[in-house]
């Protein structure tokens, strides 16, 4: 396309899980909360919706005064994004430069390659360890990369690196480390206080999947207000809307309905891990809100393909170097009871 840039017109593009828009089917391949928003949610919404002619508080800082008081940070340590890919989106424009290069494990999202390649920049993949921990790789000294993405939990393997570990490979590196806590609220830790202890720490949180808002569009960055003052000149002046501002607000003060969601989640994904492994499934044990389900030697497309004839969506991974798995999200037990036993049923008749 002779318009384009070069670096648009080669890249492929972020792919992202299939949506379907009606009929009945399961949705477990985007690691959805099967479960509604809290109440608070909706009540937030209806109220802000009588002041949309004004325009939102730019910074979001209606939000950003709800969530210091969780979490215990100042608002000034506090971006906020529409969805945490807008986070990611406005940090590799403010970091990574044209001929820089932007740094990620692998296998994890899928989606950070792509944000270097719209900056033109290049992007150095670093394997994870066979049992999903760091290796050197990770802290090999390069000028040239200015940014370090690092899921935590990381997907699709739900697996945690420690807050220690990741102390000693910020200590080491000469950029940022940018901590995606997309998966946090369903682990046992998080990295937050990370930020506090060194300079090149950040941390980014999503609504989309603890709280329940994917439909929302809201994320948000911690990181120390020098580099906050940064991202802001980067960011749309606009970037949230006064509902999701209004509605993030109230998700975040109903701690309550968090730790309850969280909770029945956990306890579906102990049951889903369980009922893989008994199909001879191997599946990490995770902190996430989905498994990640791998068989040796058995095709796995075939087993995606046969749920989705069914109407059961789970996403079906091929990674270089690593092999195929499948992602399953943690739905309702019942989602879960189903998506199970059509994977058995696909097994037996293939
Ligand atoms: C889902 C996800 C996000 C994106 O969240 P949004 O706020 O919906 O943009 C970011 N990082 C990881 C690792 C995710 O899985």
């Amino acid at each position: 396309m002779q318009y384009v840039r070069d670096n648009i017109a080669q890249m492929g593009g972020y792919i992202s899980g299939e949506q379907p828009q009606s009929g009945d089917f399961i949705k477990l391949n985007t690691n959805e909360n099967p479960y509604p928003a809290s109440e608070r949610v909706r009540e937030a919404i209806a109220k802000a919706a009588h002041t949309l002619n004004l325009y939102p508080n730019a910074m979001g800082t209606p939000f950003r005064k709800a969530a210091a008081e969780v979490l215990g940070v100042d608002p000034s340590w506090i971006m906020c994004g529409n969805g945490s890919d807008d986070i990611l989106t406005i940090v590799t424009r403010a970091l990574v430069g044209e001929q820089n290069k932007l740094r990620l494990p692998y296998p994890s999202y899928i989606l950070y390659k792509s944000l270097a390649e719209l900056q033109g920049a290049q992007w150095e993949e670093v394997d994870y360890s066979s049992d999903w921990k760091i290796t050197d790789a990770f802290s090999r000294p390069d000028g040239n990369v200015k940014l370090f993405f690092l899921p935590n939990p990381n997907s699709p393997t739900g697996t945690t690196v420690s807050p220690d570990e990741l102390l000693a490979l910020a200590d080491k590196l000469s950029c940022p480390l940018l901590i995606d806590e997309a998966y946090a609220d369903f682990n046992e830790f998080n990295c937050l206080d990370l930020v506090k202890a060194r300079p090149n720490i950040m941390v980014s949180r999503t609504f989309s999947k603890s709280y329940a808002l994917a439909g929302l569009r809201f994320g948000f960055l911690v990181a120390r207000p020098e580099l906050i003052e940064q991202f802001v000149k980067v960011k749309d002046s606009y970037n949230c809307d006064a509902l999701s501002i209004a509605a993030a607000s109230a998700a975040i003060q109903d701690q309550d309905w968090l730790r309850q969601t969280v909770a029945k989640i956990k306890a579906t994904r102990t049951r889903l891990t369980d009922k893989m492994r008994a199909l001879g499934f191997t599946v990490p044990d995770s902190s996430a809100n989905f498994t990640w389900n791998v068989y040796p030697g058995k095709p796995l497309k075939p087993i995606y393909e046969y749920l989705k004839e069914r109407n059961i969506f789970v996403r079906y991974m091929v990674y270089d170097r690593w092999g195929e798995g499948l992602r399953i999200s943690v739905g309702t037990d019942e989602q879960i009871d189903k998506c199970v036993a059509t994977i058995a049923e696909a097994m037996k008749n293939a």
